[in-house]
Parts: structure tokens; sequence; C-alpha cells
């Protein structure tokens, strides 16, 4: 949950931004912190966490690790809790059809098995060859992964925890 001192921090780190669409009555508020891929990174407790997620939980609880948090907005840089819902993986990626920014055409739950194959020594050759994308993709991804201590806490550890890719 979050205190004082981390909420006037996360506080400081948002803007309205008065430019967007009204979604369920208010405008988005962008987060101006650090954002790779779009998406705004909390860093809190030594740890980056994907902010609107942190935000949704903060008010709304934990939130199961086989759900996302979707942008009604279709903005993911966006953090107003009014723009926020708890939805599968399946439907966070159908809004992305929807809105047309399909950035890869490896879906979710390959990004994390493609991770996961790395970590347990897979080449990257191998893992490429599976996927039927090149070598550098998979690099990409892997090493996207942990430097956007993406999407996935779960992960996030786990990464920690291994040893340099490659
Ligand atoms: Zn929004």
């Amino acid at each position: 949950m979050m205190d004082a001192k981390t909420d006037f921090r996360f506080t400081t780190k948002t803007k309205p931004n008065p430019d967007t669409e009204i979604v369920h009555g208010s405008r988005c508020i962008d987060w101006i912190g650090g954002a790779p891929r779009g998406y705004g990174l909390f860093r809190v407790e030594n740890r980056c966490v994907p902010a609107h997620r942190y935000l949704y939980e903060a008010i709304h609880g934990p939130v199961r690790r086989d759900q996302v948090i979707r942008h009604l907005c279709n903005r993911p840089s966006c953090v107003n809790p009014d723009h926020l819902a708890v939805g599968s993986h399946q439907d966070n990626a159908d809004d992305r059809e929807a809105a047309g920014r399909t950035y890869c055409k490896l879906d979710d739950r390959a990004v994390t098995t493609i991770v996961g194959r790395a970590l347990l020594g897979h080449t990257q050759k191998a893992i490429a060859t599976d996927y039927g994308v090149v070598p550098s993709e998979v690099a990409h991804i892997i090493n996207g992964r942990r430097r956007a201590n993406a999407l996935d806490p779960e992960l996030d550890r786990e990464l920690a925890k291994a040893p340099p890719a490659r």
C-alpha cells in the first residue's frame, strides 16, 4: 500500500493531459517519470513496477498474476485510476489490436516463454528457430525485458537472480 511519502512521490511524476479524450468522465493523467516501451515505471522498495499496476493495486488491492491492468483510454502512459480496469492478457491483446498498435508479432505469453527458456540456458538461435524469428529479435526481447523491468514482477525477480543472458 502507498504511504504518504510514496503517495507524494508518485503524484510528482504525473501530470493531467488536457489534450486527451474524456473517458469515464475525465481526461488522461500522464506518467512523466521513466517509461520504457511507453509504460510508466515507478521505483518503490528498490524495484521498478509498472506505474499503472502499482496505482491500481494501491486502490483496489492485489491483482492476480495472470491478469493485466488495461487502459480503457488506450494510452499506456496514463495513470488515471478511472481509465484502468483489470482484464486478461487476451483482453489486453484485443485492446491493442483494436487500437491498431500491435507492436510485436509475439504475444505476451510467447515473450514470457522466450525469457524463461533463455533463463534455462536455451540458445537464442534455438529459441528463434522455434518461433520463426531472427536471433536478434530474441536477444532484443530478452534484453528489453531485463532493461525495462518489464510488466511482469514475478519474472523480474527471476531475472534478478539469474546469471547474465547468453
Ligand atoms: Zn487515460
